[in-house]
């Protein structure tokens, strides 16, 4: 039932689209989320997080290529202004966003971050991020390393001290890993509640990425910052539709964390 549901929501989101078509797009610091590039992402049952390469080359020159978008880092603040800004990011660290995505962005000069569980840096599968490998994407221009959390679990349902330590250790890990600070996590699973992200702001992060749908303006919170859910079937129109802002209203799909 869940892939029908998917597919029927899918298809009005799609008439929702066409409908839009016209309009200027929405300024604001759009960020765009992707997991894997190329290979299978975690839990993914519907195949909506493995993007494959072509696919992906296809989103990236067409973001190049888009008039009136400017490409930004996540942590850009100047990027919610008047135009639109798109950051790249991708969610737990996969091997491909290194061996595959890292070279197209870096051909494109796009900035992009990537978010790392640090447990996964210790997966056996081969499919993730060593700690080498870690701080090999972090001496790349325009990277930036984050937290996904140290465990994947969703941190809304860990008490203080719990939550404290998947905050901290992650951290700590990716400092030591990549040499370098990091001040940028991204919620595991999306699940971030005021709690969360009050803990977040006190375990010294700065700025924190939800699965929200939608854009950022200048009033945003920087550590409930939304995001656009890019999924391996978007084609070049659909992405193109995406960056447009032709599909926020996905957005009543999930609760804001800021409300
Ligand atoms: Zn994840």
């Amino acid at each position: 039932m869940p892939r029908l549901r998917s597919i029927a929501t899918r298809g009005l989101a799609e008439l929702s689209a066409l409908t839009r078509t016209g309009r200027p797009p929405r300024a604001g610091l759009r960020i765009l989320m992707y997991h894997s590039i190329g290979s299978q992402a975690i839990g993914d049952k519907l195949g909506l997080y493995g993007v494959a390469p072509a696919r992906f080359a296809e989103h990236m020159t067409a973001l190049a290529t888009a008039t009136g978008v400017k490409t930004a880092a996540l942590s850009d603040r100047n990027a919610t202004g008047n135009d639109l800004h798109v950051a790249v990011t991708f969610d737990d660290g996969y091997r491909d966003n290194l061996l595959v995505a890292a070279p197209i962005l870096q051909k494109h000069g796009i900035p992009f971050t990537v978010f790392v569980c640090t447990a996964f840096m210790h997966d056996p599968s081969g499919n993730f991020l060593t700690p080498t490998e870690v701080r090999e994407l972090a001496t790349l221009a325009g990277v930036t390393i984050g937290s996904h959390g140290a465990t994947h679990t969703p941190l809304t349902g860990l008490d203080d001290r719990a939550l404290r330590e998947e905050l901290v250790s992650s951290r700590t890990e990716l400092e030591d890993a990549t040499g370098r600070a990091v001040n940028a996590i991204s919620y595991p699973h999306g699940a971030v509640d005021r709690r969360v992200r009050d803990a977040a702001a006190a375990a010294g992060y700065s700025t924190g990425a939800c699965s929200r749908f939608d854009i950022n303006d200048v009033t945003r919170d920087p550590l409930l910052l939304c995001r656009t859910d890019i999924h391996a079937g978007d084609s070049g129109h659909v992405f193109r539709q995406k960056l447009h802002g032709d599909w926020d209203w996905y957005k009543w799909r999930t609760r804001d964390p800021a409300q």
